[in-house]
């Protein structure tokens, strides 16, 4: 791997801890799930080193408080800049330890700066309120201030952007960051982190923890007195866990958990955009995202027509090594991973469901499989109520809005949801209907560092991006003064 960077320095194994570089006295393992073979030996920290990690970013971040939002600004603004200088070589380390096709990769590293780009610029917005007073003799002051140490724990899929979604406005707001990632993915992280050092982000503000003991580290996340803060992407179910832990020290929680993405096709769409919405919608990370479509909903009058044609249009995708040109699907990340496609496809079939289209997985030693698209689902089978996480596309055939709108809020998750129709007053009932918290009309994908991205329902609390998104690492301050 070291031989495909520019600059091999950002192939970092150890702890970034305090400003040092710690090698711990234990490694893991981290492989590449496109050829199977280890790629790197990452330090894996205890739980007592997670500790001592926190008091180093306990004691940072009172002074990285009292540094001025421009302050602040300037050398976030650099490590966005570093970032992007960066870009190859992230997505290159990124694509070996992840898989996704390096194109998508470099897409990822520009969507992961952007926040710290963008999160820069709010450092000098961070506006405080007065507020007229209640008696004469009064004035209201509303301060915002940082909450103090933020502690994150992110996934697989995104390993650069879930980090830098949660770190920037972290920063920018004045708190100090202690971020697990995924041990899948640690090296995206480390190598953020060579950055930041670069950038001048000063020692304990931005710690990275590898570890391979994720429940430990998440209690100490959450029992440590000196956390004040968690952010978590990842499943529904350790959300759970995790909120249940956090209410110990009654810790404020953002929280972006799992989806069950509809993706609604009207008679009145324009199917050919439809398609290529679905292509970008479920396909994106080899359909491993939290906001892929999970279930397509056809209207009957288009039905025959959309499955057709996405058939055909996903019979030329290629799948293969994401560092091999022209690759358009990489391999999932685990065995496990491609068992539960495989499940979801044999749930459906058993039920009834139809194979449209079946892709030949490459015989490689890689975690590969090839998409499928099965039409004729129903509410019966797994894909409808779980998130499949992989390439399976499965089509639903419904009749009138009223019936999909119903179909639709019909889970416990209200991550993304996407539809495509042309009617306005259609766009609005159904906009306004779905009971997620993202809905893409006519388009496939809504990721970006300008909107507020999160979940209702067991999908989330909490949002990332745009100006609501530092919200979530401030705390408000009453002060009652008296004249
Ligand atoms: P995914 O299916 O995306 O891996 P998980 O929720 O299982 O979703 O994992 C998300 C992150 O949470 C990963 O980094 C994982 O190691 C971590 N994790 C898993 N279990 C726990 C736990 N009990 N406490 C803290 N972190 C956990």
């Amino acid at each position: 791997l070291k031989t495909l960077l520019k600059d091999p320095s950002l192939l970092e194994t150890r702890a970034y801890i305090n400003g040092a570089w710690v090698e711990g006295s234990a490694t893991f393992d981290v492989d590449n799930p496109a050829r199977g073979d280890i790629i790197a030996q990452v330090t894996d920290l205890t739980r007592e080193e997670v500790a001592g990690a926190i008091d180093a970013a306990y004691v940072a971040q009172k002074d990285w408080a009292q540094w001025t939002g421009k302050e602040r600004a300037n050398v976030l603004r650099k490590w966005f800049d570093l970032m992007m200088a960066n870009q190859d070589d992230l997505a290159t380390i990124m694509t070996a330890e992840q898989g996704k096709p390096l194109a998508e990769a470099k897409g990822e590293v520009a969507y992961g700066a952007s926040f710290i780009e963008f999160f820069a610029e709010e450092a000098k917005r961070i506006y405080g309120e007065t507020i007229p007073g209640h008696m004469r003799d009064k004035r209201i002051m509303v301060m915002k201030q940082p909450i103090g140490v933020a502690a994150s724990i992110t996934p697989w899929n995104f390993p650069n952007a879930m980090i830098t979604r949660k770190a920037a406005p972290a920063l920018a707001a004045g708190c100090s960051f202690v971020g697990r990632p995924a041990s899948e993915t640690p090296l995206s992280a480390l190598a953020l982190a060579v950055l930041a050092e670069r950038a001048g982000i000063p020692a304990g503000v931005f710690n990275i923890l590898p570890s391979m003991d994720a429940p430990g580290v998440g209690k100490e996340f959450c029992e440590n007195q000196k956390v004040r803060k968690l952010t978590f992407t990842g499943s529904t179910n350790v959300g759970r866990i995790l909120l249940q832990q956090a209410a110990h020290n009654v810790m404020k929680c953002s929280m972006e958990l799992g989806g069950n993405a509809p993706f609604i096709v009207f008679d009145d769409a324009d199917v050919d955009a439809a398609v290529e919405g679905a292509i970008v919608c479920k396909f994106r990370n080899n359909g491993q995202t939290c906001v892929c479509a999970n279930r397509i909903y056809v209207q009957a009058g288009v039905y025959e027509e959309f499955s057709t044609k996405l058939a055909a249009r996903v019979s030329q995708m290629k799948v293969g090594d994401g560092l091999e040109e022209g690759t358009e699907l990489g391999p999932l990340i685990t065995p496990a991973a491609i068992k539960k496609v495989q499940d979801h496809v044999a749930d459906a079939t058993a039920k009834g469901a139809e194979v449209i289209y079946a892709g030949e997985t490459p015989q490689a030693p890689g975690n590969f499989l090839a998409p499928t698209i099965v039409k004729g689902a129903t509410r019966e089978m797994a894909v409808s109520t779980e998130e499949t996480f992989g390439p399976l596309a499965p089509i639903f055939k419904f009749e009138t809005e009223d019936e999909v709108i119903e179909l639709a809020n019909d889970t416990i998750f209200g991550l993304a949801s996407y539809f495509y129709a042309k009617d306005l007053s259609r766009v609005y009932k159904v906009a306004e209907a779905l009971e997620y918290g993202i809905v893409g009309v006519n388009t496939g994908i809504i990721s970006t560092e300008n909107a507020p991205f999160g979940g209702v329902k067991q999908s989330g609390l909490g949002r990332e991006g745009s100006h609501h998104g530092i919200e979530d690492y401030l705390e408000l301050k009453y002060v009652c003064l008296t004249v």
